[in-house]
């Protein structure tokens, strides 16, 4: 795989529309994300962010646009998908672990299958993530077994053992009792302060507030807002009407 050069974006969205038979769910999207950069994505229910966010990673097809991921283009035919979701490690609201599957062997299966390492490498990775999120005394439990909260950082881990290039979240903490979204909002900070590049679909406007670097607003399959975190929450009286009242109601 060829490294884009150090000045071209991580992740690059142009022009993304799609449909869902004559449903149209993203209108002419476009975005992109440094290198190191965390971009918050948020919007009213139903506006397309999930959509978003999976085209990213190919688990959505789309209809018109393209979307480089380090040089590489999702929607070309030839690119080869299970490499394309590693460099783009992907955690979804309800975790989404194998549940017939212990912690450790959750960690294991996509380094063994897509990037072939030896089940010994893979478990020294494993180990060494899970010690990373606080888990390693779970590594032989079963999913089942856990909280909602040690679950998804389970899976955070697990989207990590692949080595991606840009991590994906898609409403991580909204499925979590209350007490256990600062344990997963902790872990995703830590990564975002080591330099990973994120794109994370949240209404936790504390996370946007200090860890983002930019806020996406997004209505009816628009991005209706791109900018700064600053200039999102600093000068909400400049903002689209639409995001005005959605703050309204969540901040
Ligand atoms: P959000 O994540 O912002 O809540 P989604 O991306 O999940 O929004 O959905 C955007 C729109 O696409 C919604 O109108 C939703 O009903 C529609 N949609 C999502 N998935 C499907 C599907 N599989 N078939 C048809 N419509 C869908
Ligand atoms: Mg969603």
């Amino acid at each position: 795989m060829i490294s884009a050069p150090e000045s071209s974006p991580m992740i690059e969205i142009r022009n993304v529309s799609k449909w869902y038979g004559p449903h149209q769910v993203l209108n002419a999207c476009s975005t992109q994300v440094a290198k190191g950069e965390v971009v918050v994505v948020c919007g009213p229910s139903g506006s397309g962010k999930s959509t978003l966010i999976k085209t990213v990673n190919a688990l959505e097809d789309f209809q018109q646009g393209e979307i480089i991921v380090n040089g590489i283009s999702v929607g070309d035919r030839r690119t080869n998908l299970p490499r394309l979701r590693a460099t783009t490690g992907m955690v979804f609201q309800h975790f989404e672990l194998f549940p017939h599957l212990s912690v450790i062997d959750n960690l294991c299966l996509g380094q063994m299958q897509v990037l072939k390492r030896s089940r010994t490498d893979a478990r020294a990775r494993g180990l060494a993530l899970l010690e990373r999120v606080g888990l390693v005394a779970h590594a032989s439990a079963f999913p089942g077994t856990l909280s909602g909260g040690q679950q998804q950082r389970v899976a955070i881990a697990r989207a990590l053992s692949m080595d991606p290039l840009a991590m994906l979240f898609d409403e991580p903490t909204s499925a979590l009792d209350p007490e256990m979204v600062t344990e997963v909002l902790e872990v995703m900070t830590d990564l975002a302060r080591e330099g990973m590049t994120m794109m994370v679909v949240t209404h936790e406007m504390g996370f946007a507030r200090h860890v983002a670097d930019r806020v996406i607003f997004m209505d009816a399959g628009r991005i209706i807002e791109d900018c700064p975190k600053s200039e999102f929450f600093d000068h909400v009286e400049a903002r689209h009407e639409r995001t005005r009242l959605f703050l309204s109601k969540i901040l």
